[in-house]
């Protein structure tokens, strides 16, 4: 019995699975006050309730997988997430209440498990993982799987190996600057200004907007120019970050998840893959892009759910597990 555990910025969601799939769910919002490990005893509670919901005990548990959003920093030689998103403490205007710098993840997290195999790692790089074993980059080795959401978030896969980077945090891709228009100018929670979160990210949109993603979307919808100026500006900064993924990394595809880009696939991947093979927004280089794919994933929530899953699945679980995700509906989405 395994245990996954997805930390987004605004909930927590846990799972624990066996040989045959998942068992057990359980979803709560992020706590936002208290000490710098409320979180992390929010996880294993979570972790606790599906236990009991599967009518198990928690010692059962053989390993537990953690994605959760970040930058990580090191804490006492620990990993801890400093997401600016999580930690009121990183900037006066996040409106968050606490004065959090980080939140602790890895030492209350060991300290709760004994010596149990503990897996953590970046969200993106979790749902890159997760598509890589059972989804659309499926047999891909030279891959990167985007999260377009409130935030923006890579997961990087190069010669067949996820990438971690030095201090586990490859692939903040969202914070690298592009030189797309200059209409959505505004700062990241990061403290940028002008970095493709800043441009495309949910809140981003939405403050822009003055309104809802979801209103701004509607109207993009209906025709109207103001909101498809938004969104265009969005996609130019989304359609940037993947031709420099491209052309730096040499990749076979990228797949897009993340609810915000999952809610509108239907115009927002045509128009980027408009903008990326089609268009002469990019005249240089199009050999490294010949024969490159651009796909949606099929469900943000599962790729979240299995991406935790994954860092501790055991191998011989894997052919019965891939048997729930038959490859031709995987080639159907992906097409
Ligand atoms: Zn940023």
């Amino acid at each position: 019995m395994i245990a996954g555990i997805d930390l987004g910025g605004t909930k927590i969601a846990a799972s624990v699975a066996n040989e045959s799939g998942v068992v057990a769910r359980a979803r709560m919002p992020v706590p936002r006050s208290g000490d710098d490990r409320a979180i992390a005893r929010a996880m294993l509670a979570l972790v606790d309730d599906c236990c009991r919901q599967a009518r198990l005990s928690s010692d059962a548990l053989q390993a537990v997988g953690v994605a959760a959003c970040g930058p990580f920093e090191g804490q006492a030689g620990q990993l801890a997430s400093a997401a600016p998103n999580l930690c009121g403490g990183l900037s006066p205007e996040s409106g968050l209440p606490n004065r959090w710098m980080r939140v602790a993840l890895e030492a209350p997290l060991r300290e709760a498990l004994g010596g149990r195999p503990l897996a953590l790692a970046n969200d993106a790089q979790a749902a890159l993982f997760a598509e890589h074993r059972f989804g659309v980059l499926r047999g891909v080795s030279h891959g990167a799987y985007l999260t377009w959401s409130t935030g923006i978030g890579v997961g990087l896969m190069l010669d067949g190996r996820l990438v971690r980077g030095k201090s586990g945090n490859a692939g903040h891709a969202g914070h690298s600057m592009v030189p797309s228009a200059q209409l959505l100018r505004s700062r990241c929670g990061c403290g940028n200004e002008g970095d493709v979160e800043s441009l495309a990210g949910g809140a981003a949109l939405a403050r822009a907007w003055g309104g809802e993603t979801e209103d701004l979307f509607n109207a993009y919808r209906l025709g109207e120019s103001a909101a498809g100026g938004v969104v265009g500006c969005a996609l130019d900064a989304i359609a940037d970050l993947v031709y420099n993924l491209f052309v730096t990394l040499d990749l076979e595809r990228v797949a897009i998840g993340g609810g915000l880009f999952c809610s509108h696939s239907d115009l927002l991947l045509p128009a980027l893959r408009a903008r990326l093979f089609e268009s002469d927004r990019y005249p240089g280089m199009r050999g490294m892009l010949a024969g490159a794919s651009v796909v949606a994933v099929s469900d943000p929530s599962r790729t979240a759910e299995l991406g935790a899953l994954c860092l501790v699945l055991p191998e011989s679980w894997q052919p019965r597990w891939s048997a729930q995700f038959p490859a031709e509906a995987v080639a159907a989405i992906a097409a």
